[in-house]
């Protein structure tokens, strides 16, 4: 099948072929002169984007369960978040991080009033998830004179050589780049349905295994400055952990003084139905990350640390230029307004409805293994089959070109699971309409295959 061939039965959305032809004529520019290393999974070529759909360039209507990789958590271009960039850019564009102003202190507010952290907060501006995660690290070991870390298998923190070190849910991710930062030991993500342990809960055996096997071996415990995980595993397959297992890691961590830092950048901003994904656990966490939908897609992220630990922070221990730019700040604002007053309450019921709404599609679909997720953070695995679990890596991709044709972006994850990470203020009618595109999708690929 070549892409201009597919015609989409659902033609109130897609009019012309995909790509169309001002959609190709741009693809073979960007050929030229955009590096060929971003991961780009279809042709869709944006021209607008309002709420939860997006315009491509040949007119093409789309619904958006991919929020530019759970980014734009109030939608596209939401008007207060808008308004609130203008307001600021006709003040100024920008001043540095070595400067003050009142909307990164105003948002230095708001993180620690929402942190879930029972000491108050202090926050480090970054540009980027991965810029957020460095800080993460070089907080934790200048805060406790320790150099070593664990992180987990499936996890995904970034590209950069410090957050790289713990980036494991793909092989391409790694190939060629070693050597990356030494000191990172991976230990497997609690997985229920796919158990690497032979045990009961998965949680507590990979407690057990760190405790009992990592720290007794070739892991000092004494010399680990932080573990880092992820509360809902992204990019490795939208897998949530038994419950049990965060607060097991929390005493793991304080049993042996080593601190906690929770990656939320993908899982957090309400995405998950709660401000941050920990709070399903009432776990606290030493220090946090943030970006992605923080800002509903300008690009800024944070550290954020219980304030005893960041205060040891001396001046120019660590800094950068662009931190708490004063349009990101003012998107953000407006960002974390609108998720506290409506959305993160959004993502919890129409999560539970989506989530219900595709435990129906898996009762009449056994190619789908299993369905899971918190909020608008959700994963289905596809397989072969039931019983052997093989993963159904060329139905998934064939399903999300699919789609795509149909007039729905979706993203993968993991080895076999496509996620849905719409934004978080999706309307019942649009998520509806999205499901109606899936089930077509899934058909049509069941009976080509
Ligand atoms: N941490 C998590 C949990 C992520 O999902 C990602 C990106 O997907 C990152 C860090 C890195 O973020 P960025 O791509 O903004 O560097």
């Amino acid at each position: 099948m070549t892409l201009a061939q597919t015609t989409s039965k659902f033609t109130e959305r897609i009019i012309t072929d995909l790509p169309g032809p001002k959609a190709q004529a741009l693809l073979a520019r960007d050929a030229q002169v955009v590096s060929p290393s971003y991961p780009r999974d279809y042709p869709f070529v944006m021209d607008y984007g309002r709420g939860a759909e997006v315009w491509d360039v040949d007119g093409n209507r789309f619904i958006d369960f991919a929020a530019g990789i759970a980014v734009t958590s109030t939608g596209h271009a939401h008007p207060q978040v808008v308004q609130a960039i203008k307001d600021a850019s006709d003040k100024f564009l920008h001043i540095s991080s070595d400067y003050y102003h009142e909307l990164q202190i105003k948002l230095g507010e708001k993180m620690s009033r929402l942190a879930p952290m029972a000491e108050p907060a202090m926050s480090f501006f970054t540009n980027s998830g991965t810029e957020s995660v460095e800080g993460a690290l070089k907080l934790a070991r200048y805060v406790s004179g320790r150099s070593r870390f664990i992180g987990f298998l499936g996890g995904f923190h970034g590209r950069t050589m410090g957050s790289l070190s713990f980036t494991a849910s793909k092989f391409t991710q790694q190939d060629r780049f070693f050597p990356t930062m030494p000191g990172v030991t991976h230990v497997p993500y609690p997985n229920n349905y796919r158990p690497l342990f032979a045990a009961q809960d998965q949680g507590q055996a990979v407690l057990n295994y760190i405790e009992n096997i990592l720290f007794q071996s070739n892991v000092p415990a004494n010399e680990v400055a932080a573990i880092l995980i992820e509360p809902i595993q992204g990019e490795g397959g939208y897998i949530v952990p038994p419950d049990g297992f965060l607060p097991g890691l929390r005493e793991l961590c304080d049993r042996y003084g080593i601190l906690l830092i929770t990656d939320e950048v993908q899982s957090g901003v309400g995405r998950s139905g709660k401000m941050f994904a920990v709070e399903h656990w009432g776990v606290q966490p030493d220090i946090m990350t943030t970006a992605k939908g923080l800002a509903s897609g300008m690009p800024i992220g944070t550290v954020t640390a219980r304030k005893s630990l960041m205060e040891k922070w001396a001046p120019g221990a660590h800094g950068n230029t662009y931190g708490g730019n004063p349009l990101c700040c003012a998107a953000a604002l407006a960002t974390l307004d609108l998720v506290e007053q409506e959305y993160m309450a959004n993502a919890a019921a129409l999560g539970d409805y989506l989530l219900g709404r595709m435990q129906d599609l898996a009762q009449r679909y056994p190619l789908i293994g299993q369905v899971r997720g918190k909020g608008l953070m959700i994963g289905m695995e596809f397989v072969e089959d039931r019983e052997s679990k093989k993963p159904a890596k060329k139905f998934v991709s064939e399903l999300i070109h699919e789609a795509f044709y149909n007039g729905l972006l979706l993203l993968p994850c993991g080895v076999s699971t496509i996620r849905f990470m719409p934004p978080l203020m999706l309307s019942r009618e649009l998520a509806d309409e999205a499901m109606e595109i899936f089930e077509q999708s899934i058909k049509a690929v069941s009976d080509r295959l």
